[in-house]
């Protein structure tokens, strides 16, 4: 028998991987992964977002613009938006009507600022009046949200919007080297579970490389399971709630023989804390990036590697900051952020007050972007809720929950003790009939019966010290510990 020297560190078998998978199963799942990428998802994203791909090359090439080239072609882009809503969308056909304000004559911020703030009350009461009569009609989809205050609103928005969306959303993880259709683990709520998706969101799930745990409905055995199928296939890329990416981070780091290394983590829809970021940074090994966007309005800012703040979505959003008196704040100080979508001609949100609090950084990136910074943003934040059943729900669940009662204008959910729940909405003007029962039956099918659920019909709900509404609040300790981030092991 001939004794062929084998190369150093090679055996006759396989190579194997520390969690017994050989090299050669791994680069074959690589190559058809890469395959999928650049050849089925391209076509897959063609049918589904035609524009997408254009927009985003147009992104690209401007992605080190000058400064005063942004600004001009974001005026030239609000001025379209504006003329088409006061021709077509008649509550702003009545609003500049009333106050006299002509188009033509608004060419500087201030003149801009005389249009009235829409509020998500006149979102909730004139949702009718601010839907276009003519343009992109068909192409409109019924969206809802929860807001960033558990104020419930729906609207609508256009095929162009949501195909700018896609492209803003590629551009900025561009930037993080993470390119479309690449493997991302999501942390995300799902209203139906994975056996009851269509096939259309299973197929699409498997053409875009995506894996989701739902958020809504963990459990210690989901996220082990989760974190296994991680292990072998690698996500590049890992995009959350900053809670649900917490409380994962906090189970990987119970679990010290898993281990998951994408390239970058995306934390999004919620507050990111400087604790959560380091957290992340050290389970994940590589890269946290923030990413500022609402249902109303997705990809209003973004971080790029340099973490200066979040540079705005200058040609998809025009965003102002303003105080109480809704005159705009100097850099570094902090306001009520308002946003008007320049890509959503079917509903069109001007001067909207998303509820959330900001600051600009007021200096330029280092990276050399010339889209202006966001210091900060004080968002939205929600506690879990678990039931002693062992699940683990994330807030926005209670947010979806509500879309289907219109009538509630704002809710609260305090869990006080494991068993122990109270539910607090407020309701429209006007709404004398509300279904109590039902809905008390569809938060308990969720609980379970152990939990003791009171709902209640209230005047108001209290703002918490800094102003904001907290739609969830928990007292319960979630499991796998609360270490701070400085104390951790590095894994
Ligand atoms: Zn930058």
């Amino acid at each position: 028998m001939n004794n062929i020297p084998m190369p150093p560190g090679s055996s006759g078998a396989a190579r194997q991987t520390p969690n017994g998978f050989s090299e050669d199963a791994r680069s074959l799942r690589s190559m058809a992964s890469e395959l999928l990428r650049r050849a089925v998802f391209p076509v897959y994203q063609r049918r589904q977002t035609p524009s997408a791909f254009r927009y985003l090359r147009e992104l690209r090439g401007l992605e080190f613009a000058l400064p005063e080239a942004i600004q001009k072609l974001q005026w030239e882009r609000l001025t379209r938006l504006l003329r088409h809503a006061t021709v077509q969308v008649p509550y702003y056909r009545d609003c500049f009507g009333s106050r006299r304000i002509a188009v033509d004559e608004i060419r500087s911020t201030r003149d801009f600022a005389r249009i009235p703030i829409l509020s998500k009350t006149a979102l909730q009461e004139h949702s009718a009046a601010l839907l276009a009569e003519t343009g992109d009609t068909r192409s409109r989809q019924k969206n809802a949200s929860g807001g960033s205050t558990g104020k419930p609103v729906q609207f609508y928005q256009d095929r162009f919007y949501w195909e700018y969306a896609r492209a803003s959303q590629w551009f900025v993880e561009s930037w993080w080297g993470i390119r479309p259709g690449e493997r991302t683990a999501s942390i995300w709520g799902c209203d139906r579970d994975l056996p009851l998706q269509s096939w259309k969101e299973r197929l699409s799930q498997e053409i875009c490389q995506v894996r989701t745990c739902n958020a809504f409905a963990i459990t210690e055995q989901r996220l082990e399971d989760f974190a296994r199928m991680l292990m072998t296939w690698r996500p590049r890329f890992v995009t959350g709630y900053a809670s649900a990416l917490e409380l994962f981070a906090r189970f990987l780091l119970s679990r010290p023989h898993l281990r998951i290394r994408p390239l970058a983590v995306k934390s999004t829809a919620e507050v990111l804390t400087a604790e959560q970021r380091s957290l992340l940074e050290t389970v994940f090994a590589c890269p946290v990036y923030n990413f500022y966007g609402s249902r109303e309005v997705n990809n209003l800012a973004a971080e790029c590697p340099a973490h200066r703040g979040l540079h705005v979505n200058s040609l998809g959003r025009y965003i102002e900051i303003v105080d109480e008196e809704g005159a705009p704040v100097p850099p570094g100080v902090p306001g009520r952020i308002l946003v008007t979508d320049l890509t959503n001609f079917a509903m069109p949100f001007i001067r909207y007050e998303i509820e959330d609090v900001g600051s600009w950084a007021g200096e330029s990136c280092p990276c050399g972007r010339p889209f202006p910074l966001l210091a900060e943003v004080l968002g939205r934040s929600s506690d879990f809720i678990a039931t002693p059943g062992g699940k683990i729900i994330h807030g926005e669940y209670f947010t979806h929950l509500f879309y289907d009662f219109p009538q509630v204008s704002r809710f609260q959910v305090n869990q006080t003790a494991l068993r122990e729940i109270r539910v607090d909405i407020v309701l429209q003007p006007g709404v004398a009939d509300f279904p109590l029962d039902l809905l008390r039956r569809r938060i308990g099918e969720v609980l379970g019966p152990e939990v003791n659920c009171e709902v209640g019909i209230v005047e108001d709900i209290a703002r918490t010290a800094s102003g904001k509404h907290r739609f969830t609040i928990s007292s319960v300790s979630m499991p796998w510990g609360s270490q701070r981030a400085s104390q951790l092991p590095r894994k």
